[in-house]
């Protein structure tokens, strides 16, 4: 994908750095990401600093971060979401915290603190402006009062961004919120997932927090997680070719290898046709990738419905070409801990986290109409 004139001589350094990282720091552990999930986790976030990786992250940089995202989702989901949770966490922060809050968080984040973003509740998935966390404000704090559920990290998260209703009953209302994850009163509650990923429900027992940790001004929350997603969206896009790119290169090896009525299954036509319909699809993902990569670090107009259009179409591609590699591989692309049926499901939630396809075609759709 590097190779794509959307990105700088900069990026494709980068990005050839990252396969060398890749195949050392990440790939070794991922045969254990379903064996420990937690532990993994803490560590991919460890080498990631150590490599100096999660500065892309914290600083927000859409096309460096589409890179590693890429290289990440080939190895491992959970190396992948970890790296994407330092900067859906650092996002609010980086856009709209002051001087203070940016100098006591991002350069642990950067570090290595664990972070996280909460802001989908039981009753408000697609739909936000539903959620019910409620702040309360008691002179100089806020108490938070309710749960959010589907929540990456809960639980082993140093530090979160939370999103709560501050005047219940106004639909405008909604405040930002900086929240240690050891805050007093916050308990997790842990979801096993079909692909490995540390995620949960938090309880949110009258826990305080200080006015200070209040990200922008009241009222501002929902503007907060609506910019932050926006702008990292692309990102999803950018992993789920990262997935499909391995997924391709498994099944042309494998059509190559794989021998039946005294032919390598790749002289087959409807096989041949299968790679080449992966390929194009996978192509036309990356270059949307890429255009609204460049279109967020840009800052442009077009971000937004760029964005959309990359997510919903390379997660749906992708989720297409994994599919295909799967009846490749015939019978042992179904056998747990197999490369494809291990991408088989890695890649499925990455259709409804950030956003599902149908919110994506609606903001498309939006832009076309308005
Ligand atoms: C792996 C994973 C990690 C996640 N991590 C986080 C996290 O860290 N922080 C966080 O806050 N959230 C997180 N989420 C939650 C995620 O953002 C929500 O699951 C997502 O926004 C969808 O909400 P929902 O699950 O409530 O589905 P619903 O909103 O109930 O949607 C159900 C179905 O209805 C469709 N639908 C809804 N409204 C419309 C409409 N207007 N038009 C057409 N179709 C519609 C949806 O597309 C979907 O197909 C995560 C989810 C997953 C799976």
């Amino acid at each position: 994908m590097h190779d794509l004139p959307f990105f700088e001589e900069t990026h494709r350094k980068l990005a050839i750095g990252l396969e060398t990282f890749v195949e050392r720091e990440i790939a070794p552990l991922a045969a254990q990401d379903e064996a420990a999930v937690e532990d993994n986790a803490r560590e991919y976030v460890l080498r990631l600093a150590n490599a100096q990786l999660l500065q892309y992250a914290v600083r927000g940089e859409i096309r460096a971060c589409s890179l590693i995202r890429y290289q990440l989702a080939r190895a491992s989901a959970l190396a992948d979401g970890m790296f994407a949770m330092q900067g859906l966490g650092a996002l609010p922060i980086l856009l709209s915290g002051n001087d203070a809050q940016k100098k006591a968080w991002l350069p642990k984040i950067e570090e290595g603190a664990i972070a996280g973003f909460a802001l989908t509740e039981e009753g408000a998935g697609s739909d936000p402006s539903g959620m019910q966390l409620k702040a309360s404000k008691v002179d100089d704090f806020y108490r938070l009062d309710g749960e959010k559920t589907f929540i990456s990290n809960a639980g082993i998260a140093d530090v979160l961004c939370v999103f709560a209703r501050t005047e219940p009953g106004d639909k405008d209302e909604f405040s930002a919120f900086v929240v240690r994850g050891n805050a007093k009163r916050l308990k997790a509650k842990p979801i096993e997932l079909m692909s490995p990923h540390p995620i949960g429900t938090l309880v949110f027992d009258s826990v305080d927090v200080k006015a200070a940790e209040r990200l922008g001004p009241e009222g501002d929350g929902l503007r907060i997680a609506l910019h932050t997603l926006d702008r990292f969206r692309t990102t999803v896009g950018a992993a789920a070719c990262g997935m499909a790119r391995r997924a391709l290169d498994e099944s042309v090896a494998r059509a190559k290898k794989r021998v039946q009525f005294g032919k390598p299954i790749a002289a087959f036509q409807g096989i041949q046709f299968m790679l080449a319909d992966m390929a194009t699809e996978l192509s036309a993902a990356e270059l949307l990738v890429a255009r609204a990569a460049w279109e967020a670090d840009r800052g442009g107009e077009g971000l937004k419905t760029a964005a959309a259009m990359a997510k919903r179409f390379a997660t749906d591609r992708a989720h297409a070409v994994i599919d295909r590699a799967v009846q490749i591989h015939g019978g042992s692309g179904v056998v747990k801990g197999s490369i494809v049926e291990r991408l088989y499901r890695d890649i499925r939630a990455l259709r409804i986290y950030e956003g599902t396809s149908e919110i994506q075609r609606l903001v498309i759709a939006r832009a076309l109409t308005r």
